[in-house]
């Protein structure tokens, strides 16, 4: 696309800056163009006949346990919480539409969907989306509104075409593509803290000291609770890993969605922010749905602005607070008081947002898929080596690592 040069530099710093919002698009976007996978672990049969023991219950252990189902091997998933999905979570009690509290967007090609089904990738698409082409957006610099051209909106689409599901989320994706082939397999309340991978059984403690033993073991948790030490292995992993481990950004964060009576904002308010992102975007866009619903993504550093708050209540009063200052009080008059809060930076079993591999050392990510003694492999978005990350990322880590897993020799 022709840029007379005069504007270059203006639409650069757009381009920068809502980089850093639409949580983090941009930089989703970037590794869509890498290549998806022809077959993944789904397209293969195995005949492993040991026991495998899978930790997390979000897409990436869904995924795996999917390709153990399939092949009749030996195998439970040790979860944390008392349900599946991990960061991906939906609530359908806000609005006449289903909300994705955690993953939202889908930021890889549509194709993608095709393939962490295990069907080709050009196939029709069954799910229903709606591009993610905005009409509107506006800035805020903490005291103005400023307007994005359309134009400029009209370029970023072009150049990163993202969706969003219009009728489902991402959790009904992994619930019903995945989950459910092995949601029977699945340990609930289960909370790993030791792995002991010495001799040649592994054996897994859970805090309530219940102990299970396995020939290989599958690490799906999220790398901020890999940082925490909340699980500790036996022996120690190697210096190079926990190098890798601890260099991998993941920042913490939070999610609101607001019920408003009355649609009085744009498509997106981008706010200004100084390490981190705080964006307000209609979840509604273009569902064609009755009710108006506002979203809040918070993640990075300003996070602090809110952490300080007591209550969710008070972070409510405060978003509403800003949103009057931008829209002269109109926040106030159109909120009904009902709001959904998912602080994933504060839940001890996920502890962040997300990560992106392909701002991360490849000397890192390469230590981060190595497994410990060939009895334990990690899986998760940050383990694609597809570079698709989030939901698609974890999805195909989760083929990945159970396909090593399931063909490494002793
Ligand atoms: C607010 C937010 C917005 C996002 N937006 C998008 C988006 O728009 N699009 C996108 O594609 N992705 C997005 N992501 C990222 C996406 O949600 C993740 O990449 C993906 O869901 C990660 O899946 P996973 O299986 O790797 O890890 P997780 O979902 O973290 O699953 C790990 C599982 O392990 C369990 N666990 C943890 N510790 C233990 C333990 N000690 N014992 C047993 N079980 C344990 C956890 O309870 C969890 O169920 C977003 C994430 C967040 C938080």
């Amino acid at each position: 696309m022709y840029v007379k040069s005069r504007h270059k530099k203006s639409l650069f710093f757009l381009l920068i800056l809502l980089s850093i919002s639409l949580s983090g698009c941009f930089q989703w976007a970037a590794r869509a163009k890498n290549k998806l996978p022809n077959q993944t672990a789904l397209n293969q049969t195995y005949s492993y006949k040991g026991k495998v023991l899978i930790i997390g219950a979000g897409a990436a252990g869904l995924a795996a346990a999917k390709v153990l189902e399939q092949n009749n091997i030996d195998y439970v998933i040790l979860e944390a919480s008392n349900c599946f999905g991990g960061r991906l979570k939906k609530d359908s009690t806000l609005a006449d539409f289903p909300i994705d509290m955690g993953a939202e967007w889908i930021h890889s090609h549509p194709n993608a969907l095709n393939v962490l089904k295990g069907k080709k990738a050009t196939a029709k698409i069954h799910e229903e989306l709606i591009p993610y082409h905005l009409d509107s957006a506006l800035k805020w610099d903490n005291k103005r509104l400023k307007g994005v051209k359309k134009s400029y909106l009209d370029f970023y689409y072009n150049f990163i075409s993202e969706s969003k599901f219009k009728r489902s989320t991402w959790y009904d994706f992994v619930k019903v593509n995945l989950a459910q082939n092995v949601d029977h397999k699945i340990i609930y309340n289960t909370n790993v803290q030791e792995i002991n991978y010495e001799e040649d059984q592994v054996i897994v403690k859970t805090e309530s000291g219940i102990v299970y033993n396995a020939d290989r073991v599958l690490v799906t948790v999220s790398i901020g609770v890999l940082k925490s030490n909340h699980i500790s292995f036996i022996p120690k992993i190697n210096r190079k890993k926990q190098k890798a481990v601890d260099a991998i950004t993941f920042r913490k964060g939070f999610k609101v969605a607001l019920k408003f009576s009355k649609k009085f904002y744009p498509d997106v308010i981008q706010c200004k922010a100084k390490n981190g992102e705080r964006t307000f975007y209609d979840i509604a866009f273009k569902k064609e749905a009755k009710t108006h619903v506002l979203g809040f993504l918070c993640v990075g550093s300003e996070v602090s602005r809110y952490s300080a708050l007591p209550t969710e209540k008070d972070v409510i009063v405060e978003l509403i607070r800003e949103l009057d200052n931008m829209f002269n009080g109109q926040a106030s008059r159109y909120y009904t008081g009902e709001y959904a809060y998912e602080n994933w930076g504060e839940n001890q079993f996920i502890q962040g947002t997300w990560t992106q591999a392909f701002q991360e050392k490849r000397r890192h990510l390469k230590q981060l898929n190595k497994s410990l003694e060939q009895r334990v492999y990690f899986a998760g978005e940050i383990n694609d080596p597809y570079k698709q990350m989030g939901v698609p990322g974890a999805i195909l880590s989760g083929y990945s690592a159970i396909h090593q897993l399931l063909t490494d020799k002793n």
